[in-house]
């Protein structure tokens, strides 16, 4: 029975966080990892997609650089090729991740890891370990429904496996994943219908996010089906144009049109072989060389031995945990996706890394809070949202005690360009003293504001204190510590 100060299931984002912390103060510390280290965020998730979106922001851009005098030809993307850059980045992250833990002596386990009791756990090979303290972030996987056809479609570990542009892509889902990838398909030159259970995109957002979103979407030519849910899957992937090259000139940017709720007659019309999907109202969409599905993400339980450990799980599978990350269980925690609470890599981190703080850093009471958990979308354009949306801040304060402040504009960008995207804010305020509890926007340059505002609003920004602050001119951002 090899023994340590710490065993972390699982070397993604949570995992890798508390372990390095926990060897910081001098923790004995051992990582199981029975894939590759960095978890999804690095392999099938925020890194992979951030690179896929850049080379769509460059392809939106290079549409616009007529319009600044640039005689660009726009054309000709290689899918393969921006794929094995991107493969090989992901690559030398892993080798990095490898050699941090080394670095700090932590022992690497490329295996499996199931407890046989609380406390112990045993690798693929039978070899048994032991320690006072184990952390659960074993991460999750994406959910595929179940529904007749249902592997015919792909998964966002799918999309990160193809090798070549699909021409047609049908999306299925509402949330992050379904806007960003249909983002990209789209921007790079597939025609992708999105197909929604209800009437919108990104429900839990706040509706201004949620709108705008959808507008932008529809004028880049990205087909929303709305009140769609799924009851079958059918025909074959590689029908009609699967590993064809989409190719970018195909009208990206709002040529593409859109038949926004209906949709069922165009692609019944086209008759065209591929990847068909039927939905519960009877409707069926047809000729789609690949079907994604975006419908969440399942927790990875099954399989740990939690029942030998005495380790409750959730009913849809994840683990419940306090504040400060303990399971049922003494000695043994849950941190990341696993726990099912803002699955985002900087909460997985940000609390591997209290966690360590906590267990071997000599700060009993630090935890991390959930209260304002910044976060973007890569959607284009793209979103930032922090904290509280309108309606939950109404829900916890009443009306009364709200202001809310709104802008929409053109951003400057487009002065010049002859499509008029409008950005668009919302600053959402509690009580005499205006203190800001939700900040979002949609727009160019989102993404790189929400981190600021984030750190105002953690220190408990007002409304004054924005307005308090000199603009940056010119800049979207500004138009956040200018609003009446
Ligand atoms: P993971 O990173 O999933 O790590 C869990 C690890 O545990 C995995 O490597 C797995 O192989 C391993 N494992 C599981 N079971 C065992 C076992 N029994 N023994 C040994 N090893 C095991 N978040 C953002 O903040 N920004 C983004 O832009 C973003 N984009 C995303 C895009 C996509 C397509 C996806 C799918 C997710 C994205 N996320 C993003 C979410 C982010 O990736 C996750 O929230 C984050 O990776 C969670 O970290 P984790 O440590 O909980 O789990
Ligand atoms: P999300 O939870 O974001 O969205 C999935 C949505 O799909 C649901 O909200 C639901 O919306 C819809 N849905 C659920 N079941 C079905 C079904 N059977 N048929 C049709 N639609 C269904 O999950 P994602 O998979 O998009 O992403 C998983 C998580 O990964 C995210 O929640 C996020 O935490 C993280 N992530 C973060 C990113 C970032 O930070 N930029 C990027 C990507 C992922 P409705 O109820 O409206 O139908």
């Amino acid at each position: 029975m090899k023994s340590f100060d710490l065993i972390v299931l699982g070397g993604g984002s949570g995992g890798l966080a508390v372990a390095q912390r926990a060897a910081e103060y001098g923790a004995r510390v051992a990582v199981f990892e029975h894939d590759r280290l960095g978890g999804t965020c690095v392999n099938v998730g925020c890194v992979p997609k951030k690179v896929m979106w850049n080379a769509a922001e460059i392809a939106h851009l290079m549409r616009q650089a007529s319009h600044y005098g640039f005689d660009l030809r726009v054309g000709g993307h290689d899918w393969g090729l921006l794929k094995r850059g991107r493969d090989a980045y992901v690559e030398r992250l892993n080798g990095i991740y490898r050699r941090n833990l080394d670095n700090k002596d932590i022992v690497t386990v490329h295996s499996h890891g199931r407890f046989t009791g609380a406390r112990e756990i045993v690798d693929e090979a039978g070899e048994r370990y032991r320690a006072e303290h184990v952390v659960i972030a074993t991460g999750g996987y994406p959910r595929v429904p179940e529904l007749p056809g249902a592997e015919r479609g792909i998964t966002s570990d799918g999309f990160f496996e193809l090798e070549a542009q699909p021409e047609r892509v049908a999306v299925v889902g509402s949330g992050y994943i379904a806007v960003e990838l249909a983002g990209i398909f789209r921007s790079l030159g597939s025609e992708v219908s999105v197909f929604v259970r209800f009437d919108k995109l990104l429900r839990s957002f706040d509706p201004m996010l949620s709108d705008h979103l959808m507008q932008h979407m529809r004028d880049a030519g990205i087909e929303i089906v709305t009140g769609a849910v799924p009851r079958a899957v059918g025909g074959a992937a590689g029908g009609a144009a699967s590993g064809a090259q989409a190719g970018m000139d195909s009208g990206a940017d709002g040529s593409a049109g859109d038949s926004a709720d209906g949709g069922a007659d165009k692609h019944a019309a086209s008759n065209a072989p591929g990847i068909t999907l039927e939905t519960e109202d009877g409707r069926t969409f047809a000729g789609f060389d690949a079907l994604l599905w975006a419908v969440g993400r399942q927790p990875n339980t099954s399989g740990l031995g939690l029942e030998k450990a005495g380790v409750e799980t959730a009913p849809r599978g994840h683990i419940p945990v306090d504040a400060w990350q303990n399971t049922n269980v003494a000695g043994i925690y849950a941190i990341g996706d696993v726990a099912g609470k803002a699955e985002l890599t900087p909460v997985a981190i940000a609390a591997g890394r209290r966690l360590g703080d906590r267990l071997f850093g000599g700060q009993p009471e630090r935890k991390l809070s959930y209260e304002i958990v910044p976060t973007v979308i890569f959607s284009h354009p793209p979103i930032g949202t922090i904290g509280l949306t309108e309606a939950e801040a109404s829900e916890r304060y009443g009306d009364d005690a709200l202001r809310v402040y709104k802008s929409e504009f053109v951003p400057m960008f487009n002065a010049l360009t002859e499509a008029k995207p409008r950005t668009a804010m919302k600053l959402v305020t509690v009580g005499e003293e205006e203190r800001v509890v939700g900040c979002h926007v949609i727009g160019p340059g989102a993404d790189e504001m929400a981190q600021g505002f984030a750190v105002a609003m953690s220190m408990g920004a007002c409304k004054r204190d924005l307005d308090d602050t000199i603009a940056i001119h010119p800049t979207s951002a500004e138009e956040l510590v200018t609003m009446r």
